[in-house]
């Protein structure tokens, strides 16, 4: 198998654990071929008006100790390719605070994610408890759809992450949006991520992967393709439950995922050990 792990933490969010080294370690340990770290991006946006905020990326500090980091570890390792990513937010309107990130570093990679949502304010979504989860769904993808009209990613993460903590509207209900998210990241051919953290990280039963399959369907029939990563903030989960993911690409029909260097798209073929 030719599998990646393009979504993997590190100590310097906060609430990550383990040397960077043993996330390599591990993803050589599963028979991976590409490990790519993408932690959460300093914080680059400051609302003025006292909105809620949820601090989980590295301190800017930190940013050229980790890039650095990974750097080393990419010629350190023969056995794996090693990726440098990021998982940068998307906030509109703080386009240009994030730019000098983007641009001043030679990353392979840079996946936008939604975490919250800026109308409301810039709280992890996890406590939207008091809103209507067809209002959460709504918003969310919205926002998903815009960060990939923004065309800042090449990656997009956990694209229905509300599922992790929220019910799923009724199956009518929620095929109408993922029917109307999938055919606005068609026209931007924005890469989905397969994200396997709801499997072991769900506050409802049965989330399993991101995207849900019907999503992940109608991705598929408006041409998207497709990367995995397992959202490890530990070592022990780097690729976890990539057998679930795998089921899903085979499922859905994907034969071949996406792997990036210098934020430069290829397709391999994720059944053989080849490209
Ligand atoms: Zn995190
Ligand atoms: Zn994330």
């Amino acid at each position: 198998l030719y599998l990646v792990d393009y979504h993997v933490h590190t100590k310097r969010c906060g609430h990550a654990s383990g040397a960077d080294r043993e996330f390599v370690e591990a993803a050589i340990q599963k028979g991976l071929k590409e490990i790519g770290f993408s932690d959460h991006i300093p914080r680059f946006y400051e609302p003025d008006n006292g909105k809620r905020i949820t601090e989980r990326g590295m301190p800017r500090s930190d940013i050229d100790e980790y890039v650095d980091s990974v750097i080393k570890l990419k010629t350190e390792y023969q056995e794996i390719l090693v990726k440098l990513g990021l998982e940068a937010d998307y906030a509109p309107g703080w386009e240009e605070a994030l730019l000098p990130l983007v641009e001043s570093y030679p990353w392979d990679y840079i996946s936008g994610a939604v975490h919250f949502i800026p109308e409301w304010d810039y709280g992890y979504i996890s406590h939207y408890k008091d809103r209507d989860p067809a209002e959460i769904f709504a918003a969310y993808f919205n926002l998903v759809a815009a960060a990939a009209e923004s065309k800042l990613f090449d990656i997009l993460a956990h694209i229905d992450l509300p599922r992790r903590f929220f019910p799923r509207l009724s199956a009518p209900e929620m095929n109408e949006l993922y029917q109307m998210l999938a055919i606005r990241l068609g026209k931007t051919g924005t890469i989905v991520e397969l994200n396997t953290f709801g499997v072991r990280s769900s506050k409802q039963s049965d989330v399993g992967v991101f995207p849900d399959e019907p999503l992940l369907r109608f991705c598929r029939q408006q041409g998207l393709n497709v990367t995995i990563g397992s959202d490890a903030h530990s070592p022990k989960d780097v690729g976890a439950d990539f057998d679930r993911a795998t089921r899903l690409l085979t499922t859905v029909g994907y034969n071949r995922i996406v792997t990036f260097s210098s934020r430069e798209p290829g397709l391999v073929k994720w059944q053989s050990e080849n490209t």
